[in-house]
């Protein structure tokens, strides 16, 4: 695992087919630029691709083998459940599992999160949210708020099974 942390790969971009929003949600959690439409074209992720250097994540094989004979990084992804595909994924690109929120990208729009002050929030996240939690962090894109809510404990548990899967693979 220390291994995991030190030779990681923090620089990677992605290009995500449409069947995985689930997983492009997770690479820009985990801080990497990803690229995601639900209305993106086999032909358009090619395209932007070779313009951009994005490894492509599909679960097409046909999609995968076009882009390979293309010369363009692809990746297939065969796992069920966002733990299998990461570690599926950095077990190929050295990706990193370590969640750091400092680096963390909005779900929603792929836009660096800012860490943002208690008082900037107010009157954006419930009353009780605001009681419990002192670190927030906002897209300016979107204006979505984060905070270290339950399902940040769900994102920790999840990436603690995938680094686990890697190091029994
Ligand atoms: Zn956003």
């Amino acid at each position: 695992m220390d291994n995991q942390r030190t030779k990681c790969n923090r620089n990677l971009r992605f290009i995500v087919d449409r069947m995985h929003g689930d997983l492009a949600r997770w690479l820009r959690i985990l801080g990497y630029d990803t690229y995601y439409s639900p209305s993106l074209t086999d032909y358009r992720i090619i395209q932007i691709a070779s313009r951009t250097g994005r490894i492509i994540v599909s679960r097409d094989r046909g999609l995968v083998a076009w882009a390979r004979r293309k010369g363009l990084k692809a990746f297939l992804i065969t796992g069920v459940e966002p733990e299998e595909k990461l570690a599926e994924l950095a077990r190929h690109t050295r990706m990193c599992l370590d969640f750091d929120p400092g680096l963390s990208r909005c779900p929603i729009c792929n836009n660096k999160l800012v860490k943002v002050d208690k008082d900037k929030v107010a009157g954006k996240v419930p009353p009780r949210v605001l009681e419990e939690h002192s670190e927030f962090w906002y897209c300016t894109k979107c204006g979505k708020v984060y905070w270290m809510g339950s399902h940040w404990r769900d994102i920790l548990d999840r990436l603690e099974k995938a680094k686990k899967m890697i190091s029994n693979y």
